[in-house]
């Protein structure tokens, strides 16, 4: 079976707001066994909502619509939806003393408005909703020539999220074939994505009936594996299957392979080494530190550093020889060992990192352009320094730097 989101709410059509609903409702749709095949968003018009939901239709075995069901003129889901069924609105009145109940309950009197929030379309079980006034609507059989189920749900994420839960999820899953959906994700760094794609293309194409999905960041890359059988088991033999080709082909590229982060496996791979660290930043300015510091527990490896930002501080703080940085610039192989070497040993901490690069969108140079980063990690055995040309702006060049500063310390102690 298959199922459509249409979000109601015209707010969700300006540059605002967003529908992060679907987001939830595509989970627990999937959690299901069920596919999501289209998600929509329709502003607050009757016409709109009712054309939405005859497409629905025509298109999904199930439609979920989320919004639209408050009390004001605007909320116009029930209507459009009866209409688009052919079906009438009746008021349920004992549903008008439970809403006069809710707000007598608070010393409120209520709105007339607030009575429509008790009309059901005729046929569809009523929702309660434990965290708002507006309930949901329930219906299933045959409209247009086939089987259907309509979810109708409140648009506040908290109230969807609950009434989905209490009242949904197991309605649902009594119409719904069972089917058991495992998935797994190998994270990859500092490979291209094209590059990665003509890799593994050629495995994971062979496997068609996993669905395969690749997610690129500024240097991290996601491989989401999922699949559908008829038992658990049999689902997470071909997903491990898939996977663990992948991981063969991309070596020590592959990161993680149970969703863990870069900045956790660099955690888990220091206290492995009973290794500590400490950073000297400058283009990143302190964005490695943030991020290495992001995992519980950190303080258990990460000593801490300094944002040497101006030459001064760069000779002040990491011990970076004035006139090394007046030769060489500040951006340059020589700095970028100098502050890793400098910072370990003011911390006296196992591994030092440096890092100093051109972030843009000013200061490049033909010979430095922006995007140039030197990333340096200097331990008992060496400093190693890697230039890299990133591509990008400000941020995504930021991002970059400090994801492939974590890769070589991820390296280094593997
Ligand atoms: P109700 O069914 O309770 O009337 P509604 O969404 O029509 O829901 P609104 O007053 O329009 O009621 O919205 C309530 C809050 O829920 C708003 O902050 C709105 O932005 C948010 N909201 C509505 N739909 C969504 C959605 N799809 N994703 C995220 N937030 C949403
Ligand atoms: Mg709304």
């Amino acid at each position: 079976m298959n199922a459509e989101i249409i979000a109601v709410g015209s707010e969700m059509l300006t540059p605002y707001r967003m529908d992060t609903n679907s987001l939830y409702l595509t989970e627990q749709l999937n959690l299901l066994g069920v596919e999501v095949i289209f998600k929509g968003i329709v502003g607050d018009n009757l016409r709109r909502i009712v054309a939405a939901a005859q497409h629905g239709l025509f298109r999904s075995d199930i439609l979920v619509f989320v919004g639209g069901l408050g009390p004001t003129e605007d909320d116009l889901t029930r209507e459009a939806v009866g209409e688009a069924l052919g079906l009438k609105l009746q008021r349920d009145p004992g549903m008008v003393r439970r809403l006069e109940d809710r707000f007598a309950s608070r010393g409120w009197k209520m709105t007339p408005n607030n009575a429509k929030q008790a009309d059901v379309i005729e046929g569809a079980t009523v929702l309660p909703n434990a965290n708002g006034t507006a309930p949901g609507q329930w219906l299933c059989g045959e409209f247009d020539g086939r089987e259907h189920i309509l979810v109708l749900l409140p648009g506040p994420p908290h109230e969807l999220k609950a009434l989905f839960e209490a009242e949904v999820r197991e309605r649902l899953r009594a119409k719904v074939p069972p089917a058991f959906l495992a998935t797994r994700t190998l994270k990859v760094a500092m490979l291209g994505e094209s590059l990665v794609d003509s890799r593994v293309a050629p495995i994971y194409k062979s496997f068609s009936d996993v669905e395969t999905t690749i997610l690129a960041g500024a240097g991290e890359i996601e491989l989401h594996f999922k699949n559908r059988a008829g038992t658990q088991d049999a689902a997470q033999r071909r997903v491990d299957e898939v996977a663990g080709l992948v991981e063969d082909e991309l070596d020590d590229a592959v990161y993680s392979r149970n969703g863990e982060s870069l900045e956790q496996i660099v955690g888990y791979w220091l206290q492995m080494r009973n290794a500590t660290l400490a950073v000297a930043e400058s283009c990143t300015g302190g964005l490695l530190a943030e991020r290495i510091t992001s995992v519980s527990g950190s303080s258990r490896y990460f000593l801490g550093g300094a944002v040497v930002y101006s030459n001064q501080l760069k000779t002040d703080l990491a011990g970076v020889p004035a006139e090394m940085i007046d030769r060489h610039g500040a951006v340059s192989r020589e700095v970028a060992a100098a502050l890793a070497e400098g910072i370990r040993y003011r911390c006296e901490s196992t591994l030092g990192v440096g890092i100093t690069g051109v972030a843009g969108p000013g200061g490049g140079t033909p010979e430095k352009p922006v995007g140039v980063v030197f990333h340096a990690v200097a331990s008992d055995g060496g400093t190693e320094v890697l230039q890299r040309n990133f591509p990008g702006d400000r941020k995504r060049i930021r991002r970059f730097a400090s994801t492939m500063a974590l890769d070589m310390i991820r390296k280094k102690l593997m």
